[in-house]
């Protein structure tokens, strides 16, 4: 079984209440290959809601203690945004997934990349706080760019 971020496969889970619909990733969910996860829906954030980024540091930060996750009007969201990592991570243990496939650049689900928090469009190296966690816990982690090669 494949961990699949909900918006690629079409939920409108986004923050802003759209997706970010993937043919590929949405073929893996309807063959039965891939199960959908949104971690910051599952951490209790509402739909729409305020765009959130990782303020100075990575999701490895967040998952140490040494930073935070702040919303656009700067209200902490860390405690959302660790539970819904731990949810996912649930997840993906009930059903044994080995492999997930998760949305780049976000700060839950972003692999790789993800944007400085600074609200800018800036992006520095690291990894979201579901991925970190996946990734933790011996889970292979790619972006969706890597599903349209
Ligand atoms: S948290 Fe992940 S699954 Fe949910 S909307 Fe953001 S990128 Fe998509």
């Amino acid at each position: 079984m494949v961990i699949v971020s909900a918006c690629l496969a079409g939920v409108k889970c986004k923050y802003n209440g759209k997706s970010n619909f993937n043919s590929e990733a949405e073929k893996l969910v309807k063959s039965g290959k891939a199960v959908p996860v949104c971690p910051e829906q599952m951490g209790g954030c509402p739909t729409p809601r305020l765009k959130a980024e990782i303020l100075n540091g990575t999701g490895a930060d967040v998952l140490d203690g040494k930073c935070i996750v702040v919303k656009e009007n700067g209200e902490n969201a860390t405690q959302e945004f660790i539970k819904g990592a731990e949810e996912v991570l649930k997840i993906a243990l009930l059903t044994g997934a080995k492999r997930a496939v998760l949305k780049s650049g976000s700060p839950s689900c972003g692999c790789g990349s993800i944007y400085d928090g600074s609200f800018s469009g800036n992006k520095i190296k690291g990894n979201g706080v579901t991925s970190e966690l996946l990734i933790r816990n011996g889970i292979e982690v790619v972006s969706e760019e890597r599903l349209n090669i």
